[in-house]
């Protein structure tokens, strides 16, 4: 298979050992893996500067994509850099419900992928020795007065396992805390939960524990000769490998637009509030039974994002709730289409709008003591981006999954597959989509 050459990091240092870096004046040298200027000088004597060749990938962010990912390529033999800006999650995975729906799938590959991620999940805590809080429950898609039942049933007739209505007194007798002056009645499945930031600390262990490297560095660009990366700079040193992995969450597009790479992958914010440990129950994970979220979503390709601004374009407010074993929950959510990375929202107002919204549904929950938090939400479309970048040789995406709690687990190890085998058909369909999506660029 031609798209994915797992050439050894030691090819590299060879591929690499005439190439000046012009921007800084650097020769690397091959031989026994030390890095030396001009001079004959170690780069270890360069104050801030270290080059590292001995990687085959460098994966770029430790959420739930990046994490899973690096873990499944060190498995198979790769040897792994990972890198992020941040120790401590305070990513879109850290605020995630870590809801996995892996009923949800509506065309083969996303049913056999939905397969996959429910067995996956099954022993996953086993395979990594580490905690996930994997459990099923029931996701509750909560229906009100004008919404039509039978139209949003037929939304979800084409998945794998389609939900099924019930009436309201059936919804409440499943969660009593529900509104019964708002909620007319449910569509419901069971669904998947994991512990988003648990379940990075189990693979992080495990990735650590098989021979993965993980440095805290904020990749500010790309090394490359021509079109191929080479490597990346980060605020700390330069790391060299052959294959590059971007799994950067909401910052995926700027970087890529550091190197001309213009792909339909976007991001929104994201507001939800966070509970400490709570008394009160709630079973299932409660969500509306219209998905807002995609319309909102479906708008962003009509956006100016080479200028960013900080104006709100379009927003939509889902009132939902999950509590996790330990008793906090997250309530949620606002999410909005703004283009500046940096926009900050207005932290009052929007927990002021949020409570209000949580107080229609689950009355109960409307002023229990939560702090505010914000991230944004990387996306794409179609999703996700997954395989190479064949205009930027070395550069693979693996990012702008809409459901990455069920689909980048088992995608990690289709793209691990694809590494070791040459083959993999679910792998070489998505990259086939991102390949189209390249060449209209
Ligand atoms: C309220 C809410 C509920 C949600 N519920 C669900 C759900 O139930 N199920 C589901 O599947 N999804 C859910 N999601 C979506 C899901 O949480 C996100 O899509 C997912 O966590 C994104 O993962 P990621 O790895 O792409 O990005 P992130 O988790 O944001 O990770 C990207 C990482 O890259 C690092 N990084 C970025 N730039 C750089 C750089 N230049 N140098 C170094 N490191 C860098 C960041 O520090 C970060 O750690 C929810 C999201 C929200 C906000």
């Amino acid at each position: 298979m031609a798209w994915i050459v797992p050439i050894s990091a030691r090819v590299l240092t060879v591929q690499i050992a005439l190439t000046t870096i012009a921007d800084w004046g650097l020769l690397l040298l091959a031989g026994n893996l030390q890095d030396y200027d001009r001079s004959g000088q170690s780069l270890a004597l360069i104050k801030g500067y270290t080059t590292m060749a001995h990687f085959d990938w460098i994966v770029l962010g430790a959420g739930i994509t990046g994490l899973p990912l690096a873990y499944e390529l060190q498995k198979v033999g790769q040897r792994v850099l990972l890198l992020d800006k941040v120790l401590a999650p305070v990513n879109a995975t850290a605020y995630g419900y870590g809801g996995v729906p892996y009923w949800s799938g509506t065309t083969p590959l996303l049913q056999q992928l939905c397969r996959e991620s429910r067995a996956l999940l099954g022993t996953l805590a086993q395979e990594l020795d580490g905690a996930t809080e994997y459990r099923e429950l029931d996701l509750l898609l909560y229906l009100q007065a004008g919404d039509d039942p039978q139209g949003l049933e037929q939304n979800f007739r084409a998945c794998l396992t389609p939900p099924t209505l019930l009436d309201q007194a059936t919804v409440l007798a499943l969660e009593p805390q529900l509104n019964p002056a708002i909620i007319t009645g449910a569509l419901t499945v069971p669904h998947g939960h994991i512990h988003p930031i648990k379940t990075l600390q189990a693979y992080r262990q495990a990735f650590l524990r098989l021979g993965g490297e993980i440095k805290l560095a904020t990749v500010q660009r790309f090394l490359h000769q021509g079109d191929t990366l080479t490597g990346v700079v980060t605020s700390r040193a330069t790391y060299a490998a052959p294959n590059i992995v971007v799994c950067a969450g909401a910052d995926s597009r700027a970087l890529l637009s550091r190197i001309g790479v213009d792909l339909p992958l976007y991001f929104s914010q994201a507001l939800v509030l966070q509970t400490p440990p709570l008394a009160q129950r709630l079973a299932p994970l409660v969500m509306p039974a219209r998905f807002a979220r995609l319309a909102l979503e479906a708008q962003a390709s009509s956006l100016d994002w080479s200028t960013p601004t900080d104006t709100v374009q379009a927003e939509v407010l889902e009132a939902g709730a999950i509590q996790f074993l330990d008793g906090h929950y997250l309530l949620g959510q606002i999410s909005q289409l703004v283009t500046h990375p940096a926009y900050q929202p207005d932290p009052i107002a929007s927990e002021q709008r949020l409570r209000a919204a949580i107080a229609q549904v689950l009355p109960n929950l409307a002023n229990v003591p939560a702090q505010l938090h914000h991230c944004r939400v990387a996306f794409a479309s179609p999703n996700p981006l997954v395989g190479q970048v064949k205009t930027r040789p070395g550069l693979y995406l693996f990012t702008g999954f809409s459901s990455p709690f069920c689909y980048s687990l088992p995608l990690a190890r289709h793209f691990a597959q694809a590494v070791t085998t040459g083959h993999d058909a679910i792998f070489t369909t998505l990259n086939q989509q991102l390949q189209a999506l390249d060449a209209k660029q």
